[in-house]
């Protein structure tokens, strides 16, 4: 027998289940850490509809169990191998597929939000959507590579680093992004962060951080990256649109179905850029493993809070957790 951790669309619970046979050039794998994110909380506040009960988790990292293969980054893996899942499996067949741009699959499946995710004692996984990392990096780093990729992909869309960077919202992928702009080059990062105990927490971890986007501008053109999946966010930026200096650039990466307006005149006459950022390639996934696993002492103060799954009724006080930076769970 095996078991997964179920949401319902009400509530967590653990079901006990057969044991699956490994399917042909398949990986089985025992999740470890889980790292909580904003979307986990869409999902518990049914924001993010599911079309059906799934176990989450899609901040994930464990020990291959059974079988072998070449992961992502063409690495042989064998037992024993603490990996990375790579949890949106693209198509390779779709037009964005065949350009690339794996990040934009149109038959993307994304794993521990659509279907079955890292809630399990384990999972069976094509090797291709898995990476092997270092032998010696922080076990408890493992489920942070996947938001780090996140603020990589996101970043790299801005043209200057020689300006004042300003991330708005210290969830997951912003108080990453903030310490990954700091280590890609950006060398004036600030954030902005309205839930006053967030940031308290922030600025005593020594993130430059300001109640609102107003205190945080610059006389000069800016970098504006927006990590909120909501409509507050965008109109933090809006109210702020007067303000912010001619030629700054603004990407956008929280989902969400609200439609967005900007004035027209704002953005044109200041020759403002707007562009959005969806997950990550698997280069910016490598990137960010290697760019963690070199810089492990500064992203170990992001992860603020470390729990034991003792019990599946623990996790929706931890999805909804607003005085944490990231939450890491160990699963097992
Ligand atoms: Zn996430
Ligand atoms: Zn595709």
């Amino acid at each position: 027998m095996t078991w997964k951790i179920i949401f319902d669309g009400k509530g967590f619970k653990k079901v006990e289940m057969q044991d699956e046979t490994l399917k042909e050039g398949h990986i089985k794998i025992k999740p470890i850490f889980y790292s909580v994110c904003g979307t986990d909380k869409s999902i518990l506040l049914g924001k993010y509809k599911l079309e059906k009960p799934i176990a989450l988790g899609h901040e994930i990292a464990g020990i291959v169990m059974e079988g072998n293969g070449i992961d992502i980054a063409g690495n042989e893996l064998k037992v024993g191998d603490y990996v990375a899942l790579y949890p949106n499996y693209f198509c390779e067949k779709c037009i964005d597929c065949l350009n690339r741009n794996f990040n934009a699959c149109r038959n993307k499946v994304m794993i521990g939000v659509r279907t079955d995710g890292g809630l399990s004692e384990y999972m069976m996984v094509d090797p291709r959507f898995l990476l092997k990392l270092p032998e010696d990096l922080q076990k408890i780093l493992g489920p942070i590579i996947e938001p780090v990729a996140v603020g990589i992909h996101a970043l790299k869309k801005f043209e200057e680093k020689d300006r004042r960077s300003v991330i708005i919202g210290l969830g997951g992928t912003g108080s990453l992004a903030y310490e990954t702009a700091r280590i890609l080059g950006f060398n004036d990062v600030v954030a902005v962060e309205k839930n006053e105990r967030k940031l308290e927490l922030a600025r005593m971890i020594g993130i430059r951080a300001f109640p609102s986007i107003r205190e945080a501008l610059s006389n000069k053109a800016i970098n504006v990256l927006d990590t909120v999946g909501d409509n507050k966010s965008i109109g933090e930026i809006e109210s702020a649109l007067d303000l912010i200096p001619s030629k700054s650039e603004i990407v956008i990466t929280g989902l969400g179905n609200e439609v967005l307006s900007f004035h027209r005149d704002s953005l044109i006459r200041r020759e403002l850029t707007i562009k959005g950022s969806i997950i990550y390639n698997p280069t910016d996934f490598i990137e960010a493993s290697e760019i963690v696993y070199a810089n492990q002492q500064y992203y170990l103060k992001y992860i603020t809070k470390v729990v034991k799954l003792s019990d599946p009724d623990i996790l929706p006080s931890l999805l909804l957790d607003e005085n944490n930076l990231k939450i890491i769970i160990i699963i097992q």
